[in-house]
């Protein structure tokens, strides 16, 4: 289980979400991740090597944006490699990253898949992003909320969405997730 930040704001929060992975690196991990709305889509970049190596790829590709999320990830479910590390995408519409383990995501997977959902990762992670999104109807927080309540294990999460720019929404369950709130701008971090 390692780290989560996420953040709202009216700068490019990327180098402080980069800055906040940094924090939390001394808690071990195999990979690590950002994502943020740019463009009207979720834009990413993931590294199987250090935070330094993320910082690097943001620089430049110019990864820009004020609302995001960011993730080291301590592997559970699948290898530590690029696909599975997050933030975890459905639909290139929703992001979402996650520390803890979902216990029925073999079950969820399969309802899921049922429904059309795609799996392009061997996490467990990638059932919430696609359950978040199958049951988005506008409004990210009561999709989130009803998503969790479908959720068995421990977990912390953070997840924004195309069509709500200013919004980072966070669940936790056993697992560590504080908030911060700032002068027009909000955070949240493991
Ligand atoms: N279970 C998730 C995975 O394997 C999250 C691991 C973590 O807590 O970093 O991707």
């Amino acid at each position: 289980m390692c780290g989560i930040v996420g953040a709202v704001a009216q700068r490019n929060i990327v180098p402080v979400l980069i800055e906040g992975l940094r924090r939390l690196e001394y808690r071990g991990y195999d990979s690590c991740g950002v994502a943020v709305l740019a463009n009207g889509e979720p834009q990413r970049a993931r590294s199987v090597a250090r935070v330094a190596d993320l910082d690097e790829q943001v620089r430049e590709s110019h990864l820009e944006g004020t609302t995001g999320i960011a993730h080291t990830r301590w592997a559970t479910h699948g290898a530590p490699v690029t696909d599975n590390a997050h933030p975890i995408f459905s639909s290139n519409a929703l992001a979402l990253v996650h520390n803890g383990i979902i216990e029925n995501y073999e079950t969820l997977r399969e309802t899921l898949r049922g429904k059309g959902y795609e799996f392009v990762s061997q996490t467990d992670t990638e059932v919430i992003a696609h359950l978040v999104h199958s049951l988005y109807q506008g409004d990210l927080f009561a999709a989130v909320r009803a998503a969790v309540k479908q959720l068995h294990g421990a977990y912390a999460i953070a997840v924004l969405h195309k069509d709500q720019p200013h919004t980072v929404v966070g669940a936790r369950q056993g697992s560590p997730l504080v908030v911060g709130l700032g002068q027009g701008e909000n955070f949240l971090a493991s």
